[in-house]
């Protein structure tokens, strides 16, 4: 097998098939059709082994991941992912591997009908760079950017899960599916994006910590912010394993891919009554920085370094 043979076997019909896709696969580029009334919003994320995964991960999950991580970027700024490309490293042609690879970005593109549309294969060191593309309604992305003073500061789901899962990554068996899942196969809240479109002033998805995520919300939207710590969505697997340790390993811990966005205190009632699990845990502040709230009411200055490559 040489490497085109090997594109047309675990690529080039894999996908999802979409009609505004005009040229995919197999041309020098390929050509997509984007609706008059609708902006195109593009992310990359890149895995390195080693980094964002182990050699030793089934290649199912790794392609799951890589394609899931991507999709969270398009959920927080509200749009619908629709094309994607894949630039993939491979140190060697190992055709089981091949398979479940395929075989997971298949079903995790058809799950959000993402059309694979074009790529690149190479021999290296092994690496995959995903290139999504969205839609979002004209002049509506949702910007880190857009936070005012005033505004709650919202978290859509339990945090800390899959840090654990990271901290357990060598007796994964100790952790239940559940748990293990959080980091594997995490769900981007692409489920919450008409509401976000609606009532959100700002977002990001949290990737590398509540703490490091929220502050590049503030630092683009030059606000400060202050949190109740005991506010913060715990999942439950991280309390009864960190116990006092728990709200500190949610605000640190990375690999969620929940949501974390600013609202209007108008819409509270609105984002109640629609009950999506999204936990209200501080209020943007013009002072800058971040703080929380001790019991008796003062405030202490919160770190926010999070994961840095360098
Ligand atoms: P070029 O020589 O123009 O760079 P390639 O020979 O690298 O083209 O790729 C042939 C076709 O296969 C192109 O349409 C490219 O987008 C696609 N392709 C290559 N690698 C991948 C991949 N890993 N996943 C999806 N499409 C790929
Ligand atoms: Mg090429």
């Amino acid at each position: 097998m040489n490497e085109f043979s090997l594109i047309d076997r675990y690529f080039k019909n894999i996908s999802f098939q979409r009609e505004d896709v005009i040229l995919g696969i197999g041309d020098d580029a390929a050509c997509l059709r984007v609706p008059v009334d609708m902006d195109l919003v593009v992310s990359t994320d890149t895995l390195v082994e080693g980094v964002h995964f182990l050699a030793d991960w089934d290649a199912y999950d790794i392609a799951t991941r890589a394609v899931l991580v991507n999709v969270s970027d398009m959920a927080a700024m509200g749009a619908i992912p629709c094309w994607t490309t894949l630039a993939l490293t491979l140190p060697s042609l190992n055709e089981g591997w091949l398979q479940r690879y395929s075989k997971g970005l298949a079903d995790s593109l058809g799950v959000y009908q993402i059309a694979l549309v074009g790529g690149d294969t190479t021999r290296g060191p092994l690496t995959m760079t995903l290139t999504m593309h969205g839609l979002v309604p004209k002049g509506r992305g949702i910007k880190r950017s857009g936070a005012k003073v005033g505004d709650l500061i919202m978290v859509s789901g339990d945090l800390g899960a899959a840090a654990l899962a990271v901290s357990f990554l060598d007796k994964k068996n100790e952790l239940s599916d559940e748990v293990v899942k959080k980091l594997l196969q995490p769900t981007p809240r692409v489920d919450l994006r008409d509401f976000l479109l609606q009532y959100a002033t700002s977002a990001i998805d949290i990737s590398d910590g509540l703490a490091a995520d929220l502050n590049h919300i503030l630092q683009a939207s030059q606000v400060g912010a202050c949190i109740n710590l005991e506010k913060i969505p715990v999942h439950p697997t991280v309390k009864q394993h960190h116990h006092e340790f728990a709200t500190e390993f949610a605000l640190r811990g990375g690999d969620d891919y929940e949501l974390c966005f600013t609202s209007s205190p108008d819409n509270a009632s609105e984002i109640e009554r629609l009950g999506l699990s999204c936990h209200c845990i501080g209020i943007v502040e013009a002072e800058l920085g971040l703080r929380a709230v001790l019991l008796n009411g003062d405030k202490i200055p919160l770190a926010t370094a999070g994961y840095s490559h360098f």
